[in-house]
């Protein structure tokens, strides 16, 4: 029989005081809550995700090389400055692990993903957390100020899909004692990336991911791009065979063969979220902030239901997005995110967010 242990025993100190990500979350008909791309996935990606079940027999290459040329190539750099990982969470805890010492501090905005303040927590790390500007970029003196090892950016950041400025990306990787890293999750939606900076910081390490514009979400493929030196430790940190087979051939096939699909689907997510983000602003009760990415953030007004009872009235009109509360932002403390997919998914959650506003009024 397994030994009887007690969590309290078995696990870190840290531990106790963190939870499970999102276990609470309710399912709903229509998921419009994970960022994730509602067109599904890129058609050479899928039937090589089929064709490659059959290796699964064997393990995977090492450190995924095939699939790091691809990357680089796509990127644009050497392929000693790609590391890939088991999804972009992956990539942001190995580096994290990787570059600081238990006890060090991570700064990282205020609001941001918050799995990133949760990875350093696991791995020892002290998060210190910077509110963002009142113009929703980050504060360069408050981030540069704390002195932290890590510095966490993230552009466009998640939930508010707002951009951290070039010039606020340039003074951070400028002044900062340490590493930064740079989360683009959804670059592709913004249509812009500081990954040419790469070529004059040995310290910006800039996190990526096949989750969102490339449809590969389930398969669990991310990758950072640094300067070699700082990609070899993430690498170690990682450990080998993170990127299964399936995923691999997938991922590459993606990249290689995919290109037009990814354009074309990101090119009408950004369509469809300037025209969700006009049409939820006349909504009565919501702030739209305007986004960068495949997602818009709004608040909720002062007053209003608390968000998690519109968040349930909305999973029973078949509707799912996520809500947030507690946020330091000054339009409001309480919030809904909503991914942008194909325009019938928008007109079912607005005409729920309607009928709820309807409710209130
Ligand atoms: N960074 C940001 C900003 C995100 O929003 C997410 C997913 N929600 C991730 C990283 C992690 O994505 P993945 O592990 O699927 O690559």
């Amino acid at each position: 029989m397994a030994p009887i242990v007690t969590p309290a025993v078995a696990s870190r100190a840290i531990y106790r005081e963190i939870g499970l990500y999102g276990a609470e979350r309710e399912r709903c008909a229509l998921d419009l809550s994970d960022n994730t791309n509602l067109w599904g996935m890129p058609p050479a990606a899928a039937a090589a995700a089929q064709a490659a079940a059959i290796g699964a027999t064997r393990y995977p290459g090492v450190y995924a090389r095939g699939l790091k040329a691809a990357l680089a190539s796509y990127l644009g750099v050497e392929p000693e400055m790609i590391v890939t990982g088991c999804g972009s969470d992956d990539v942001i805890d190995s580096a994290i692990r990787a570059f600081a010492d238990p006890g060090a501090t991570f700064a990282h905005l205020d609001p941001t993903f918050p799995m990133a303040a949760t990875f350093a927590r696991m791995n020892g790390l002290v998060p210190i957390a910077v509110p963002l500007t009142a113009s929703y970029d980050a504060d360069a003196d408050a981030l540069l100020a704390t002195n932290a090892r890590i510095i966490y950016l993230c552009s466009p950041n998640n939930p508010t899909g707002t951009l951290v400025s070039r010039a606020t990306i340039e003074r951070v990787v400028a002044g900062a004692p340490g590493i930064v890293m740079l989360d683009e999750a959804y670059a592709e939606f913004a249509g812009v990336s500081a990954v040419d900076l790469l070529a004059r910081s040995d310290r910006l390490l800039i996190t990526r991911t096949l989750s969102k514009a490339f449809g590969l979400a389930g398969l669990r493929v991310g990758y950072a791009a640094g300067a070699p030196a700082l990609v070899a430790e993430v690498e170690k940190s990682r450990g080998p065979y993170k990127v299964n087979v399936v995923a691999e051939q997938a991922a590459y096939a993606a990249l290689t063969d995919d290109a037009a699909w990814v354009a074309e689907h990101v090119a009408l997510a950004r369509t469809y979220r300037d025209r969700f983000a006009a049409e939820l602003a006349t909504i009565a009760g919501f702030t739209v902030v305007p986004s960068h990415g495949n997602f818009v953030y709004a608040a909720l007004a002062a007053g209003a239901r608390p968000v998690s009872v519109l968040t349930r009235a909305l999973c029973a009109r078949g509707v799912g997005v996520r809500p947030y509360s507690g946020l330091g932002l000054p339009i409001g403390a309480e919030g809904i995110r909503t991914t942008i997919g194909p325009w019938p998914m928008m007109e079912q959650c607005l005409a729920a967010l309607r009928a709820e506003a309807e409710c209130d009024g």
